[in-house]
């Protein structure tokens, strides 16, 4: 009898490249968010461990994050300029391609797990608005009022944009007012890779306005051939560049490293890219075929985390 190749499995994920600067965390804030990182590698590496598959595992870390209120994802998300919530989520999986996604979800508790069930036939793949919320309530999942997702320092985000924009000071705004996101990338003990992205997208953001979360090849990617990532940043310019898809190609066509892929996308052609006007702040969590990890980000901070059968590391600022 032959048995399938046993690969050590590994969970990388982000918390958002929108960290509180370092001199701002309080210590309480501080630890909630390595909790917060904590546990949602503990649950996900969990169903890796159990020989789960890896698009299961990526579902269950980002919807960890989504409950809790430290990101900008599910409960605690970001609000648009209207002060309402709308989510974006997607999950692909390596080996067959197979993906799902909601865009501008308002009332699914968890938008990662409505996208991991659009998976199941990838078709359709991606619904939007009242059209993704339907699909979710007669697919048995969670559904909560919009106001659900809200809590006093989102509200007060959004009236601190607000408040920019009639000052004329927008561009001087905190990356943690900006930014945002949650994800996870893994290696299953098959050696298939998965990733999955759940975000608010950014505060005072335009009614209708789509991220790069739930486009894949954007801000979420996976092919068993190269790599699985999720990304975070400026949505329009992961799409401008479609980034997830980039990194696999540099990896799959030139023989590019995961390292050397992820670091020529966030720290040259994003930062490049930001220069032109919309700002360049990026990051990913990225695990490659051969369960090697990458967390490279542009901003002051990026809280992220990985996990594998050595340990588990957890980080805001540069350590
Ligand atoms: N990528 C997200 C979006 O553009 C936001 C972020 O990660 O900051 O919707």
């Amino acid at each position: 009898m032959t048995h399938p190749a046993q690969h050590s499995p590994v969970l990388a994920i982000h918390g958002g490249c929108g960290a509180i600067p370092r001199d701002e965390l309080t210590p309480e804030q501080n630890g909630a968010a390595r909790e917060a990182l904590r546990r949602a590698l503990e649950a996900g590496f969990k169903m890796l461990t159990a020989g789960g598959p890896a698009y299961d595992a990526v579902t269950e870390a980002v919807a960890v994050m989504e409950d809790d209120p430290v990101f900008n994802a599910g409960y605690g998300a970001a609000l648009n300029r209207a002060g309402i919530h709308e989510l974006d989520a997607s999950v692909m999986e390596g080996t067959a391609g197979r993906a799902g996604a909601v865009a501008g979800a308002r009332r699914i508790r968890h938008p990662v797990r409505a996208a991991r069930a659009l998976l199941e036939t990838s078709d359709p793949l991606l619904l939007i608005a009242a059209a993704a919320d339907e699909w979710a309530q007669q697919a048995g999942l969670e559904m909560v009022d919009n106001r659900f997702f809200s809590t006093p320092s989102r509200r007060e985000a959004l009236e601190r944009m607000l408040e920019r924009e009639r000052e004329g000071t927008l561009g001087a705004a905190p990356e943690r007012d900006k930014h945002g996101t949650v994800g996870a990338a893994a290696l299953d003990v098959r050696g298939h890779l998965a990733a999955a992205t759940s975000t608010g997208g950014y505060t005072a953001k335009p009614a209708g306005r789509v991220g790069d979360s739930p486009i894949i090849g954007a801000g979420t990617w996976a092919d068993d051939r190269t790599c699985a990532l999720s990304g975070t940043g400026k949505g329009e310019l992961f799409i401008r560049r479609a980034l997830g898809h980039e990194v696999h190609a540099r990896m799959l066509y030139q023989g590019a490293s995961l390292a050397e892929a992820t670091d020529a996308m966030i720290h040259v052609e994003m930062v490049a890219l930001g220069k032109s006007g919309s700002g360049g702040g990026a990051g990913l969590c990225a695990v490659d075929k051969n369960g090697n990890v990458a967390l490279p980000y542009n901003t002051e901070g990026m809280y992220r985390g990985w996990i594998n059968a050595g340990g588990l590391y957890v980080a805001i600022h540069e350590d």
